[in-house]
């Protein structure tokens, strides 16, 4: 029959407190309790398995690549293979590596350019002097717009001085008609009107 005292038992000896009295106790009855003796070992197996597991060191990669070369001892004789299998990465790293230092590649008059940096000092070169370009032809359209500002001027002031003179020989004239009147209405002898 089993045994009634293993739960128990076996909850004592692996209590963190256990004394040596106890401990002896225990191992006293396990010698003689058979189901007791198959539930320790197995717990024992169990427990030594459980600290063999929570010493175990941190991954080391030599490990890995030792199993690695290992099962693939067939392929040792050609270490080129396995440089090979790195080709994808390397690329990505260069690609990668490209994209960060902005490398521009132009094509440009037959002849392949590349730079480095953001963007090219050749680009910045052509904008600038595209910049100065639009800028000399913005300043020489600016200066043709003032010299037909001023043209417009000079003939407005052309115009304004001939209606002015139009004007002044007008009133000249309006004055001398109405000094004629005057001195026609003068003669006549009609006053105060
Ligand atoms: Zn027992």
């Amino acid at each position: 029959m089993p045994c009634s005292r293993t739960d128990h038992v076996l909850r004592e000896y692996f209590s963190d407190d256990l004394s040596p009295v106890l401990r002896a106790e225990i191992e006293e009855h396990v010698t003689a309790c058979a189901d007791c003796a198959a539930r320790l070992r197995e717990l024992t197996g169990a427990a030594r398995e459980l600290r063999r597991w929570e010493e175990m060191p941190a991954p080391r990669w030599d490990r890995h690549m030792a199993l690695f070369r290992r099962e693939r001892g067939a392929e040792r004789s050609r270490p080129w293979r396995l440089a090979w299998q790195w080709i994808p990465a390397a690329a990505c790293a260069l690609m990668l590596g490209l994209m960060l230092l902005n490398t521009s590649v132009v094509y440009q008059g037959g002849a392949l350019e590349i730079s480095f940096g953001s963007p090219g000092l050749t680009a910045v070169d052509q904008r600038l002097a595209e910049f100065n370009r639009l800028q000399a032809e913005e300043r020489e359209e600016f200066a043709d717009v003032l010299a037909r500002f001023e043209q417009l001027r000079m003939q407005d002031l052309e115009t304004m001085r001939a209606g002015y003179e139009l004007l002044a020989d007008r009133d000249y004239e309006t004055v001398r008609s109405l000094q004629q009147l005057v001195s026609l209405v003068g003669s006549t002898g009609v006053t105060g009107w």
